[in-house]
């Protein structure tokens, strides 16, 4: 699926190509392909000022190609750095057939790197698994999507788990498609807000992207040349994520127009939208930073349990004055 047309380096000039770059029209051979993909990664972390030379790293480790790759990098990066701490964590949601073999990844990857590696899951934060969740509430008849439980949880139990370290900063996984679809889901759920760019220092833990410049399918391509371990079993709700719809069709607008993903980010970085603004209240259930009275954690957790009612969200605009 990667193989290149057959053809020469651009680069090197000497190795046969295995990849073709369509967006740029460069050939590469293996040795070319890594050298520029971990090139681009770090004028990604130096353009947007993602680390400081002592910051302690929480990586956010799934246990799928992108994290472990991210994981890869880091660790690398992280030895050159002695007054730098490199740590991943992995979030256990609870999905059966799935989760405990991207664990298992995970883990195995980490002790190979070296990098300290530590797995909190739902089950013991929450008292339910994810899929525990989604069966008391399609009893309860909610239309609450899996994704979405699974997407709050895992940000709130990412930075539980990166307060309980110190740490200074979280690094994820997203890819330049990953970035490109919530900057458009951002807009078609009226969420008109920038998601930040780079590292701002406020109240939280800043989270940072050092792929964000990277496509997917070179990340795809690059766990798979430095012969990372890939998960062989995909997550048995993907397919009820609305996220889908928007990923097929950027993924189908990019395949015929190459270099769109690129141009869209930084149309979309430079397009007036209100930056998020820092949040100064607190939940009233967890005390967590909320824009909310009771959190979104608090609201699904309140609604599983059968405690809480649905607070209204402050951010979203009202329809009704859209629709007459
Ligand atoms: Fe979670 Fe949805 Fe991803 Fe499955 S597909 S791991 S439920 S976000
Ligand atoms: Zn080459
Ligand atoms: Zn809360």
């Amino acid at each position: 699926m990667f193989l290149a047309e057959k053809g020469y380096c651009n680069l090197c000039h000497r190795s046969e190509a295995i990849h073709m770059r369509k967006y740029s029209g460069e050939r590469l051979c293996r040795r070319c392909f890594i050298k520029t993909f971990e090139r681009r990664v770090a004028k990604t972390i130096s353009e947007y000022d993602m680390f400081h030379y002592d910051d302690r790293i929480v990586v956010a480790v799934s246990g799928g190609k992108d994290s472990l790759s991210l994981m890869d990098l880091l660790a690398r990066i992280e030895s050159l750095h002695p007054y730098s701490e490199l740590i991943a964590v992995t979030v256990d949601e609870g999905i059966s057939g799935y989760r405990d073999e991207a664990v298992e990844i995970a883990r195995v990857e980490a002790r190979n790197k070296g990098v300290e590696h530590m797995v909190v899951s739902f089950k013991d934060q929450f008292g339910y698994t994810l899929d525990e969740m989604v069966a008391v509430l399609k009893e309860r008849g909610s239309e609450t999507y899996p994704c979405t439980i699974c997407g709050v949880l895992r940000r709130r139990s990412l930075g539980q788990a990166a307060r309980a370290v110190g740490a200074d900063v979280v690094a994820t996984a997203h890819t330049l498609d990953d970035v490109v679809q919530t900057y458009i889901l951002n807009i078609v759920r009226g969420d008109l807000v920038k998601p930040r760019a780079g590292r701002v220092e406020n109240q939280l833990i800043p989270r940072v992207t050092p792929f964000r410049l990277t496509p997917e399918k070179e990340v795809a391509l690059y766990a798979y040349l430095k012969g990372m371990y890939l998960q062989t079993h995909a997550c048995r709700y993907a397919s009820t994520s609305s996220r889908n719809l928007i990923r097929f069709f950027l993924s189908d607008f990019e395949a015929k127009h190459p270099g769109s993903l690129f141009t869209a980010l930084r149309s979309l970085e430079r397009m007036p939208l209100p930056e998020k603004t820092t949040v100064s209240m607190k939940c009233r259930i967890c005390g967590e930073l909320s824009s909310r009275e009771a959190c979104r954690a608090c609201e699904i957790l309140g609604t599983v349990s059968g405690k809480v009612r649905k607070t209204p969200s402050r951010r979203r605009p009202r329809l009704a004055r859209f629709v007459k």
